[in-house]
């Protein structure tokens, strides 16, 4: 089975029998191969290329330096973007719900979303304007309420639920993503 991926071109996937978890690896033709249990479907393989995206771009070798460029250049586009929109958006809830905070970094860190700090900067990473805007408007939200509560208490989530009832069934989508570019 081939599974076409935006990235990372056709993917070859293997269904093995005897495999009990997912491995990748580059085949000599230079694409990549997934080796998948035998009853793993599309979606799943799509799914596991969608959260191990950034894990399997640090094995791949980088064949082809206008494929950096490439890379570098959707960098500078979304970050445009994200200039133009997250800080805007930040303030947008932060008025809405009665929150001061210092100010807005924007950060392409590959692990997270966003972080709040205890001087009250909040950094918001420029592939949240990869993701749908629910998702996006959950993690301006959880950042903000972290400005009350610096922990993931029962508290904290409690005011996260006051500005987004949804939170927990986008928390959970938000791990199809990945922050990494
Ligand atoms: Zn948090």
């Amino acid at each position: 089975m081939i599974v076409k991926d935006k990235e990372f071109g056709e993917v070859i996937v293997r269904k093995n029998a005897w495999s009990r978890s997912i491995k990748f690896s580059v085949s000599t033709s230079g694409r990549l191969s997934m080796s998948v249990p035998k009853y793993t479907s599309d979606f799943l393989a799509r799914r596991f290329l969608e959260t191990n995206r950034k894990a399997i771009r640090e094995k791949l070798p980088i064949k082809d330096p206008s494929e950096q460029r490439a890379r570098d250049y959707q960098k500078k586009v979304l970050m445009k973007k994200a200039r133009e929109y997250l800080p805007y958006r930040l303030e947008y809830f932060a008025k809405l719900y009665g929150y001061s905070y210092n100010k807005c970094r924007l950060s392409h860190a590959n692990t997270r979303w966003g972080s709040c700090s205890s001087n009250r900067t909040i950094s918001l990473n420029i592939g949240l304007m990869n993701v749908p805007e629910p998702l996006r408007d959950y993690v301006i939200l959880h950042e903000l309420a972290h400005l009350n509560h610096m922990d993931h208490s029962k508290a904290f989530w409690a005011e996260v639920g006051l500005h987004d009832k949804r939170y927990k069934e986008h928390e959970k989508k938000l791990k199809h993503f990945s922050p990494g570019l």
